[in-house]
């Protein structure tokens, strides 16, 4: 630290992102991006033309990639906007809706990202434990009277909150914001998408990171009602009017019309996660049911650092989370069949010298 960071900054503990190592031969199954390429569409719109346009600002509006959004979800363009992954468009809405008077509330196990928020926005969350299953129970969340932050499906835990448990939710919360960060719903969740005109103060967050296969790309929308989309827009052009580089308007306008190409992905995921959970199982892992593109898994004698640190000696990375409760877990992503399977055969390897 120099001394001259200022002062509220100095006792930030900044979001540790999982590990982007160099060596290209470690399976990566550490950071749920996709193992498949972007669409094909992707690939053929970011041609030289494009490109060569990189002299200029991109869109402040995105429109393109709005308007294929608005056209794939059924909303309104001034339902959406834009954030550089769904990280930002988070900043935006803890920037924009929590202060003092109005402080968040969020589960005890999450995303990570969002006591980093409070730290920089210098908020004091309350923090909601999950039963014991890991499970979110609704009821904990009812009448909050202050900001309610909840990812379904959640992560790490990999479990989701059916619609309507989650409108359940709104119904307890009409006079504060319920941000809901659908990050992983693609995986076989309940869209909350269907709620937006009956609730206005829902925000729903979205990401390209996984099932769009652009993590690369970094882009993730809300979708909510068009006031507290203008409220967030005024955080966006009061920080940074070109959050969205020209290149990922245009990935993210073809990713999203290329339904039959995410549908042929999502499925294999999901098929893959059928496998790998079974398979895991009969090893001697509780695997909860996963809605997501990873497992969240713990054995029954090996350790979850153990697990993690011996997968890492035989190239294969995953995240493990040295906090309370979920120490025991490893977090794994889901990719292709055959890093599966190295998978199973590294678990089976480690598991003979337990
Ligand atoms: N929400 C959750 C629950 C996540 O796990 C992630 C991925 N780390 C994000 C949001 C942010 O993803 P991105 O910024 O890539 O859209």
């Amino acid at each position: 630290m120099s001394r001259f960071l200022s002062e509220r900054y100095s006792a930030i503990e900044p979001y540790t992102p999982g590990e982007q190592p160099k060596n290209r031969n470690l399976i990566k199954l550490n950071t749920n991006e996709s193992p498949f390429l972007p669409s094909p569409n992707v690939i053929k719109a970011l041609n030289e033309t494009e490109i060569s346009r990189l002299n200029l600002y991109s869109d402040p509006d995105t429109r393109e990639v709005i308007s294929a959004i608005a056209e794939t979800l059924g909303v309104n363009e001034n339902q959406i906007m834009m954030g550089n992954g769904s990280d930002e468009i988070l900043a935006f809405a803890f920037e924009a809706f929590c202060d003092k008077e109005h402080e968040p509330c969020f589960a005890d196990i999450t995303y990570g990202f969002y006591p980093v928020f409070c730290e920089l926005f210098n908020l004091e969350p309350e923090i909601i434990p999950l039963k014991d299953d890991l499970s979110i129970e609704p009821s904990d969340y009812f009448n909050k009277n202050k900001p309610v932050f909840i990812a379904n499906p959640n992560a790490p835990t990999s479990l989701a909150l059916s619609l309507p448990q989650i409108e359940e939710i709104l119904i307890h919360n009409r006079d504060n914001i319920v941000l809901i960060d659908e990050a992983y719903v693609d995986f076989g969740a309940d869209s909350a998408i269907s709620l937006i005109g009956k609730y206005p103060n829902l925000i729903i967050s979205r990401t390209f990171s996984k099932s769009r296969n652009l993590a690369g790309a970094r882009l993730g929308f809300a979708v909510s009602n068009p006031d507290i989309i203008a409220d967030m827009l005024k955080m966006k052009f009061s920080f940074n009017p070109y959050n969205i580089n020209r290149l990922s308007i245009i990935a993210g306008k073809e990713a999203m019309l290329d339904a039959e190409y995410f549908e042929k992905c999502v499925n294999s995921i999901k098929e893959t996660r059928g496998y790998i959970s079974a398979e895991m199982r009969k090893r001697g892992f509780a695997v909860p049911e996963s809605k997501t593109n990873f497992i969240f898994a713990k054995h029954n004698i090996l350790s979850g650092t153990d697990y993690y640190n011996k997968l890492r000696e035989k190239n294969i990375l995953v995240r493990h989370f040295d906090k309370e409760r979920i120490r025991d877990y490893v977090r794994i992503t889901i990719g292709s069949r055959e890093q599966a399977d190295a998978l199973l055969n590294a678990t089976d390897e480690i598991l003979k010298g337990c």
